[in-house]
């Protein structure tokens, strides 16, 4: 735990009982560890409300001294809003399933569809991308080089399969790969530097012409305070099954997971940490409720 957690609880250590006043000096310390982590100011307000509930309402716990007690309460909390266990990939009834990868540009979406599609095949799936980013000029053979790392097929506009226009290019692609047997469809998407109307409408045009089993929202654990109103922006143009954290790599301590978890109601699927195909795995609340806590 960080130097600022451990004073604080550290102050509460010795007591015999959790008084208001040392719940409220410690809600004080976690509400700034939240700011400095980046988790927007409504979701922290909502966080320190449940915290002070809880603590409030806990039975004075034998087994406990308070400080222990207080950062149980913190941890299980921040492990709930995370996602607790944690959910899985939904597949389709019948092959295959798409899932459609939405998000700014920059977030991440078409690294995370080769990671994806790797480690989709490393379990025995036999997964396709598509390139439906036409707006960035490198996305298409961004994806196809990463999909040829991967060893996976990659759909993309050429000369009588629509190009120029995303939508027709997602809609073949389905018919491509149920020709082809495969059972899993990953749909890369455009995004823009900001929200705006045109690709939201795209995006939902996409969606509504593949017919995902799962819509990603890919976001950059880095982005902090704007994470509530892009994944509002997100959830409310396109519709948001789950999420996947971006460089995590990085220092940001990943506030907007919180943020992103509070907005969508939706999962925490993956955690992308780097820019290789095998820096990737299966989010963990706890270990992102230990980083946030810093
Ligand atoms: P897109 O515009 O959403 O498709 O974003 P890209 O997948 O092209 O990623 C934008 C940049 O971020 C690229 O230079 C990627 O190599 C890099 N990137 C993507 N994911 C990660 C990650 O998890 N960690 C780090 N460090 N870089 C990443």
């Amino acid at each position: 735990m960080s130097d600022r957690l451990s004073g604080i609880f550290g102050k509460l250590r010795g007591k015999g009982k959790l008084t208001d006043a040392d719940i409220d000096a410690t809600a004080r310390e976690i509400r700034l560890a939240l700011l400095e982590a980046d988790v927007a100011l409504p979701v922290v307000k909502a966080f320190i409300h449940t915290l002070k509930e809880r603590a409030r309402g806990s039975a004075v716990s034998e087994a406990l001294n308070p400080a222990q007690q207080v950062i149980k309460i913190v941890h299980e909390e921040l492990i709930a809003i995370l996602g607790g266990e944690g959910r899985r990939l939904q597949f389709a009834k019948t092959a295959p399933t798409v899932i459609m990868l939405a998000g700014l540009q920059g977030a991440g979406k078409t690294t995370l569809a080769g990671k994806l599609a790797r480690w989709l095949k490393a379990q025995g799936h036999q997964p396709m991308l598509v390139a439906a980013d036409l707006q960035r000029p490198n996305a298409v053979n961004q994806l196809q080089v990463l999909g040829g790392r991967a060893g996976v097929e990659v759909y993309a506009p050429s000369p009588g399969n629509g190009v120029g226009d995303p939508i027709q290019v997602a809609r073949d692609s389905i018919e491509h790969a149920k020709r082809q047997a495969r059972d899993i469809v990953i749909v890369d998407t455009a995004g823009r530097l900001g929200i705006d109307q045109e690709m939201m409408a795209q995006a939902a045009g996409i969606r509504d012409a593949v017919d995902p089993d799962e819509v990603i929202f890919v976001i950059d654990a880095m982005v902090g305070q704007d994470a509530v109103r892009t994944a509002e922006a997100f959830r409310d143009g396109v519709g948001i099954t789950g999420v996947v954290l971006s460089k995590l790599d990085g220092d940001a301590r990943g506030g907007a997971a919180l943020s992103v978890r509070h907005v969508t109601g939706q999962p925490i699927l993956f955690a992308s940490t780097g820019e290789k195909l095998e820096d990737f795995d299966v989010f963990h609340p706890d270990r992102m409720a230990s980083r946030i806590l810093g």
